[in-house]
């Protein structure tokens, strides 16, 4: 959970989790669905994804015992070598370098490494010194305390080399360039594509949610139908869910950004007659808000299926 996102943000999420899946076995037994339910809100939900296959992993190929070998938890979906170093370091004291986002700042920061870090040269060399400088005593202690420098005291636009334990050997402190390391990534301009979701509301009140495909964009998730423009929305609705609706309103654009691209939705509000609906193996539903289920939906469906009840 902590990957890409703050602490603060991640403590109440974090607290139902374990809740609802305190081990190993029920987060491996529970199903997609429940888990990204859970996830919901936290955005990169192929972390979810990745957590709930490994957990199956761990029951299945390890009796669900965590392994401690660095290479078998290597091989677990969604874990690199700084997560697994991170791992091994302070939930079993073995000694692995580890690599995150501070850790890098420190080391760019104090040994002045020029250039962006996803550089495969620049990776190298700060994983070079990440090695170097593990020691081979309290190495939980070392990795806790390096990730912490650069989260509270080593920060990207604020550095308090007053209070910084390397300030005397910092060579960007040194220089008075602190902010220079290391060098942002290279900007690249984010394309913009646009959809409409469809809020199509039963008689009873209820909203039509379907499944998306297990990978893509919140994969996995429940959201509203998407239909590719406004002006084609009736039609679509009759030809790809056999329903005769008839639109109410289209709403203000609102943009969601994603890693890689903005996507600017349209929501149209379509009014529907009929219950009935074409299934697709069970990848449609009608949505109760005043009594949801547990599945999994995507930020925006759940801000607007918030909108659609505060209208109502
Ligand atoms: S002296 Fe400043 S720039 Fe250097 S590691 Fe400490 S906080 Fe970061």
């Amino acid at each position: 959970m902590l990957q890409q996102t703050q602490v603060a943000t991640v403590i109440p999420y974090f607290e139902r989790f374990i809740r609802s899946f305190p081990n190993v076995e029920s987060l491996a037994n529970a199903t997609i669905d429940d888990v990204l339910h859970h996830w919901s809100g936290l955005g990169y939900y192929a972390r979810a994804r990745n957590l709930h296959r490994a957990a199956q992993q761990v029951r299945d190929e390890y009796a669900g015992v965590f392994p401690l070998e660095f290479d078998q938890v290597l091989a677990l979906p969604g874990i690199g070598c700084s997560t697994a170093g991170a791992i091994l370091s302070l939930g079993a004291g073995q000694r692995h370098a580890i690599l995150d986002g501070n850790v890098k700042r420190v080391l760019a920061r104090c040994f002045a490494i020029t250039g962006w870090s996803g550089q495969a040269k620049v990776q190298k060399q700060l994983w070079q010194l990440a090695e170097r400088y593990t020691p081979n005593e309290r190495v939980a202690d070392y990795n806790q305390g390096m990730m912490d420098l650069g989260s509270l005291v080593c920060t990207r636009t604020k550095p308090q080399c007053t209070e910084c334990p390397l300030k005397k050997i910092c060579q960007a402190h040194a220089q008075g360039k602190e902010r220079d390391y290391p060098a942002p990534k290279p900007r690249k301009t984010v394309p913009v594509r646009t959809t409409c979701l469809l809020i199509l509301v039963n008689r009873a009140g209820e909203i039509m949610l379907e499944q998306r495909p297990p990978s893509g964009i919140w994969g996995g998730l429940w959201s509203l139908p998407e239909c590719p423009a406004e002006d084609q929305a009736e039609q679509w609705c009759r030809e790809k869910l056999g329903l005769s609706g008839q639109l109410k309103s289209s709403w203000p654009v609102r943009r969601h950004t994603f890693s890689h691209f903005h996507l600017d939705i349209t929501p149209l509000e379509i009014q529907v007659a009929q219950i009935d609906l074409v299934m697709e193996a069970g990848r449609r539903l009608w949505y109760n808000p005043a009594h949801p289920d547990a599945c999994g939906l995507a930020a925006p469906v759940a801000r607007l299926i918030k909108e659609i009840q505060d209208k109502s």
